[in-house]
């Protein structure tokens, strides 16, 4: 069943999938559901709506993200959507999950190795590791879902993209004025909106918006800032 909803799903956003990977998606949505009775990492209750809305819906990121995945970091990955779902889908990537809560980074690690789909798994708090040399300006891609508000995310998310990279934010279709608040944020972090795709999650008609930041010039020195800054006076 759930293997049936990812595999149409996937046909239905145009991408292929490697070998194994419907199996590796069934004991993802397993290890999640278990979890989540230990503690809470997602709101969505059945394997059926977690294969749609969790799984689906990372896929929809894929075809933002293009071919050549290159080094990708999800910023505040969770339960590890959308970072582990793109890496069962595209385990040439190198995929770092971040998180600021140290048991959801421990549950990342040892499923991932369970899974056999080595990511770098990172606890701690994007706006800190912003500022470190290992983190800055390092990855080709980052991807973020359900963390802030797009101003707040492109602070914490810009600093680490490499100039000619992108930050990819997964969004409501409703988000226009989220993303209109925006737009000083990523112009003064060395970003520019170059596209907004849109796609609906299959089997639910929900539309969901990927929004496309290009990295143009280096971000200043000076952000990220601290979190309280980054939240009281957003840019
Ligand atoms: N991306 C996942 C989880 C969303 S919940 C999903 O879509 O299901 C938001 C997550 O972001 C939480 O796990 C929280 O710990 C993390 N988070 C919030 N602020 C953060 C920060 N400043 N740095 C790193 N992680 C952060």
């Amino acid at each position: 069943m759930i293997e049936d909803i990812i595999a149409g799903g996937a046909k239905a956003l145009g991408i292929a999938l490697p070998e194994g990977a419907l199996e590796k998606y069934g004991q993802f949505i397993d290890a999640l559901m278990a979890a989540n009775r230990e503690f809470n990492l997602t709101a969505i209750e059945t394997p059926e709506d977690a294969a749609r809305l969790h799984i689906l819906d990372s896929l929809g990121l894929l075809n933002a993200i293009g071919k050549e995945a290159g080094s990708i970091i999800d910023i505040g990955t969770g339960g590890g959507l959308p970072g582990v779902a793109l890496k069962i889908a595209r385990p040439e990537a190198k995929i770092t999950l971040l998180d600021a809560t140290e048991k959801k980074i421990e549950f990342l690690s040892e499923l991932t190795s369970k899974l056999g789909i080595p990511c770098i798994c990172v606890a701690g708090r994007a706006e800190e590791l912003g500022r470190k040399r290992e983190f800055r300006e390092k990855y080709d891609c980052a991807v973020s879902r359900a963390v802030a508000r797009l101003a707040v995310l492109c602070e914490l998310s810009l600093p680490m993209v490499k100039v000619g990279g992108r930050f990819l934010a997964m969004k409501a279709a409703d988000s226009d004025r989220e993303i209109e608040e925006a737009k000083n944020a990523i112009e003064t972090l060395g970003g520019k909106i170059s596209g907004i795709e849109t796609y609906n999650i299959p089997g639910t008609g929900i539309p969901r918006r990927v929004v496309v930041v290009e990295k143009i010039a280096p971000t200043p020195e000076k952000y990220p800032r601290r979190w309280a800054a980054v939240t009281k006076r957003t840019l």
